[in-house]
Parts: structure tokens; sequence; C-alpha cells
């Protein structure tokens, strides 16, 4: 008996190309990656397709599992995943989403390695070994005998998973090894000890609390040399095909980031390889660390887009009290308040993108832009995520709190990148200690922000601001928060004063600068183009 026929429920949020997104392709262009766009709308096209979205609910309802032993009683400290969690680490590795700028001299291969890992994001665990391989490859030339022999393996876009010896393998994963159970922010405390042994190789005797991605085929770790805390290149699987004695504990029952491994691991006499000098173990692996960290702001910037869109998608297709949601006025307010700070997010990743590009070119002016511009980013663009998931959700109604709507799993990823790669306090004091060791980096944070002087009256008064807050030296810690957090909304408003769609700067030069905004998103003064604005975040389907 059919008791009722099916209405007014939205269709599929499938077939569209996750690359048709202004801010992301405008920006792309802009900072000289506009060659890969091609590239970048088929892989977004594979994202916005069914089986992606397939994969990642698979890899996220069956996460991976622990063998520490075999059948006999064998330590084996093998981590098995579902083939889906294999296919999208092939699709990503396939593009080059883990290495590829290190293996390519054009201008922009950082943007468009960025925009790649923007745009594949059906599953953001898989995103986690993606992000460290491409990471952990200017902290390795830190040795370059090192960097020769696996650099090579790193960059291949071959995915091969298994634990065999590296030189055995068609292509290499890299993890980070830092947090430890006593100290997390706070490397420094590391216990884990690295006895030199006459071959050139050290020991290591200790654990880490956290790794992630723990089946990677090689780690860079933090340890206590008798020079003092040194990076070190642990192997899983030692040259002459034997485990390397780094154990595998347990791995985290965590909030979201479900597909992802992450481990307690002990390494009992592990062999391991200087990277670097001991004792500059911070000063070698933050080279790892800092592009972790604008890999967090791809990510909030892009779990930012998924969220405007899917809620723009319901809204469009939904209908209550006689008319669809997108029309009513309340709802339009919502979606154009989170699609200002979805783009406003892309904006600046972009930015940071475009950086990291000419930084690695040794463009000096650059280097010193991102060292400021990359903390302010990692603190606020993470920070913005998870309030921003969570209003996308209710988007949906009912609907939204349902696993099967795929927000649930975007609302509990959503407040990871603050945490890991510098919790949100420890953000906002690297900016401090920028600001404080390196006044190169305030001069080039302020030529940023001049470059839109005069185009916008609002932003003009938010930089005055800006810069009687910065002289004031009082209290300045405790205040860090504040701070960052005025650093950041300018500059995101520069950009998009210079850049953005002009309904969408001044939406966000109106409620973000000038003081016109709620606590909640939803609170856009009125008199703004919202039809511009919603239009930019609604996904083309079919
Ligand atoms: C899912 C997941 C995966 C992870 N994967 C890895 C990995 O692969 N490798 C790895 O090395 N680590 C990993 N981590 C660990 C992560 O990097 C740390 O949890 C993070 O750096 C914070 O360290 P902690 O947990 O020891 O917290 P703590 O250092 O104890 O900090 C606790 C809180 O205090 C704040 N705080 C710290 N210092 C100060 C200060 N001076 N003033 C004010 N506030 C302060 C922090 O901001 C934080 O909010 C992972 C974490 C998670 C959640």
């Amino acid at each position: 008996m059919t008791t009722h026929e099916v209405v007014n429920q939205v269709p599929p949020m499938v077939g569209h190309d996750t690359a048709d997104d202004p801010a992301l392709c405008d920006g792309v262009t802009r900072e000289g990656a506009g060659w890969a766009l091609p590239g970048l709308h088929e892989l977004g096209r594979l994202a916005g397709g069914e089986e992606a979205a397939e994969h990642g609910r698979l890899a996220n309802e069956h996460p991976p599992v622990l063998r520490t032993h075999d059948r006999y009683g064998h330590r084996v400290d093998e981590v098995e995943f579902h083939p889906s969690w294999h296919e999208l680490m092939r699709t990503a590795v396939g593009h080059g989403l883990h290495a590829a700028p290190w293996a390519d001299d054009r201008t922009g291969a950082h943007v468009a390695r960025a925009a790649g890992f923007y745009l594949w994001r059906p599953d953001a665990g898989h995103g986690c070994p993606i992000s460290m391989t491409y990471a952990a490859v200017p902290a390795l030339r830190h040795s370059p005998d090192l960097a020769a022999r696996y650099e090579p393996l790193l960059t291949t876009r071959e995915y091969d998973f298994g634990l065999r010896p590296p030189h055995a393998k068609r292509g290499l994963l890299a993890g980070m090894s830092m947090t430890e159970k006593q100290g997390g922010s706070d490397v420094r405390a590391n216990t884990t000890t690295a006895r030199p042994e006459p071959d050139g190789s050290y020991r290591l005797v200790g654990h880490k609390w956290f790794t992630s991605a723990p089946m990677c085929d090689l780690f860079l770790t933090l340890a206590q040399a008798p020079g003092g805390l040194t990076c070190f290149l642990v192997p899983r699987v030692l040259p002459d095909g034997t485990r390397n004695p780094m154990r595998l504990m347990r791995l985290k029952d965590k909030l979201g980031n479900r597909s992802n491994a992450s481990a307690e691991i002990e390494y009992e006499h592990a062999v391991a390889w200087r990277v670097g000098d001991e004792g500059r173990g911070v000063r070698t692996i933050i080279d790892m660390v800092n592009l972790t960290r604008l890999d967090c702001v791809i990510g909030a910037a892009a779990g930012m887009r998924h969220g405007v869109t899917t809620a723009v998608h319901h809204a469009t297709h939904r209908r209550a009290f006689g008319g669809y949601l997108a029309d009513q006025p309340l709802m339009r307010n919502v979606l154009a308040d989170l699609a200002v700070e979805s783009e406003a997010a892309t904006v600046l990743m972009l930015r940071l993108a475009g950086a990291t590009d000419r930084s690695a070119r040794g463009d000096e002016g650059e280097t010193a832009f991102k060292r400021l511009a990359l903390a302010v980013g990692k603190y606020w663009v993470c920070k913005r995520w998870p309030g921003h998931a969570a209003e996308a959700l209710e988007c949906l109604g009912g609907n939204g709190y349902v696993e099967e709507s795929g927000m649930p799993r975007l609302f509990r990823e959503s407040p990871l990148n603050s945490i890991w790669e510098g919790s949100g306090n420890v953000a906002a004091l690297d900016v401090l200690r920028a600001l404080t060791r390196e006044p190169q980096v305030l001069a080039a944070y302020e030529a940023e922000v001049a470059a839109a002087a005069g185009a916008d009256a609002r932003l003009d008064a938010a930089v005055r601001r800006v810069r009687d807050e910065l002289v004031d030296h009082t209290d300045l810690e405790l205040r860090a928060r504040r701070v960052v957090e005025r650093l950041a909304l300018v500059l995101q408003g520069a950009l998009l004063v210079r850049h953005g769609h002009p309904a969408v700067a001044d939406a966000f030069c109106a409620s973000r600068l000038d003081g016109d905004h709620g606590q909640a998103y939803g609170t856009l003064p009125g008199r703004l183009d919202l039809a511009a604005i919603i239009d930019r975040a609604t996904p083309k389907i079919g």
C-alpha cells in the first residue's frame, strides 16, 4: 500500500563541477596558475560526482582498523582501510595533490596544487597524508642526501599502498610525529631520545601520542639527541626489508576525521636518520608545519564552500510556507552571509598559496608576507569554520542533522583544522612572535593592505584601527586573539575590495569591518545585492 507520495525533498547534489567556483577560478588565474584550470575542472567534475561522494561516505562509515599482530603472534603493526579510502588516495596522488609542485617548475605550481586540494574534498580524512607528504619535502631538503634518496619517490604520481622497503615501492607517503603525551604545542618538552650510532644513524626510544596516517612509509619525527631537539627521518620498513620497531599501540577514537587513522606509537630502538643539524629540530620541521598550516586554511575554506553550496542547493529546491526557501528574505540573508564568509576564506587561502609559490622561488617580500599572513589565516579561517558548518547544516533543517545528508560529517570535521598544526591560541601567539621579532613582516602586511587604500572608506577606517591596536603593547598577549582577528578581517577586506565581486566586497565591509553585523550568521544589513552573492554559491547540477 502506498501511503503517500514523496514530494518537496531536494534532489541529490551530485553531477556538478566543484571548480565552478568564481572566487577560486579568478584567484587561481590571478596567482599565476591559469594554466591549471582545465585540469582543475576535470578534478572538480570528479569531486562533484556520485562516485566520489560514495567513496567519501564508505571511507568514513568503515574506518581503519589496527592489526597489531598476525595470527601467529608476530607484531605486524598494520592498518587496514576500506577500498574506498584507497580510491580516494589514488585520485589525490594521481592528480599530484601530495607533491606535484616539487617536481614542476611552472610559476603557480603551488597555487594549482592548493586549488586541487581545495576541490578534491569528498572526504577530508585522506587529505591528512596527502598534506603531510606535500609538506615533508622542504624539511627533508635540510639533508640533501636523504632528499636525493626519497624525494623522487615522494613526488611520483603512483599510490602504492603497503609496507615494503621504500626503494621497492613506486611511490611513497610521509607523515609527521611531534606530539607526545606531556605536550603537543610545547614540543620542546619531547622526551623521546635519539642515541647516535657509529654508522651515522640514530636509535629512537620513546613514544608519540598522535601520529596520523601511520601507514605512511616515512615520518619526520622530533627527538632529543645529544645536541638537543632534532628532526629525524624514520622509515616504517628498513632498507633490508625488516620492520623498523615503531609500534602502533592504539588508534584514536575521534570526533570526526574518521576515515583517517591517528595512532599512538612507541619506538623500541627505531632506526632514524638525522634531518638538519642536532638541536635544530623545530627550525627544520617548521618547514613542514608551515605547509600543513597552509593546508589547514585550504581545508577550512573548502569545507565552508561545501557547506554553503549544499545549503544553497537545498534552499533552492525546498519549499515552505508557499515558496522556495531561497526566496524567503531571512533565508537569503543567511545564505548570503555564509557565502561572504566562504569567499573571504577562499580569497585569503589563494593569496597564501600564491605567497608560498613565490616564496619557494626566492621572493623575500613574499616570504615576509607569508610569515605573518599564514599565521593570521591559520587562526582566523580555521576558527570561522565550525560556526559556519553549524549554520549551513541548519539550512537543511532536520535533514541536515541526519548522517545521510553528509552535514554531520562536515560539522564533526570542522573544529579539527583549528586544533592541529598549532591550536588557536598557539597560532595567535605565533602572530605576536612574528610581529615582535621580525619587523619586516608587518611592513609586508601593510604594503599588501595599502594596495587597497582609498577604495572603501570602511576598509580604510579598519586599517587605522589595526594600527592603533598595534601601537599599544599593553597586555598584548592577553589581547592576541582580538589583534589577530582584526589583522585577518582587514586582510580579507583588502583582498575582496581589490579582487572580489563588488557585491561580496560590499557585504564584507558593511558587516565585518563597519560593524553592522550581529553575532550569528544571517545578520547582514539591508541594501546589499544578496542575489549576486548567492548566485556565486549556487551549484550548477547536471
Ligand atoms: C585528529 C588529530 C590528529 C593529529 N595528528 C597529529 C600528527 O600526525 N602528528 C603530530 O605530531 N600531532 C598530531 N596531532 C596533535 C596536535 O598537533 C596537537 O593536539 C596540538 O598541537 C595541540 O597539542 P596538545 O594536544 O598537546 O595540547 P596542549 O599543547 O596541551 O594545548 C591545549 C590548549 O592550550 C592552548 N595553549 C598552549 N600553549 C598556550 C599558551 N602559551 N598560551 C595560551 N594557550 C596555550 C592550546 O592552544 C590548546 O588550546 C593530532 C591531533 C588531532 C586532534
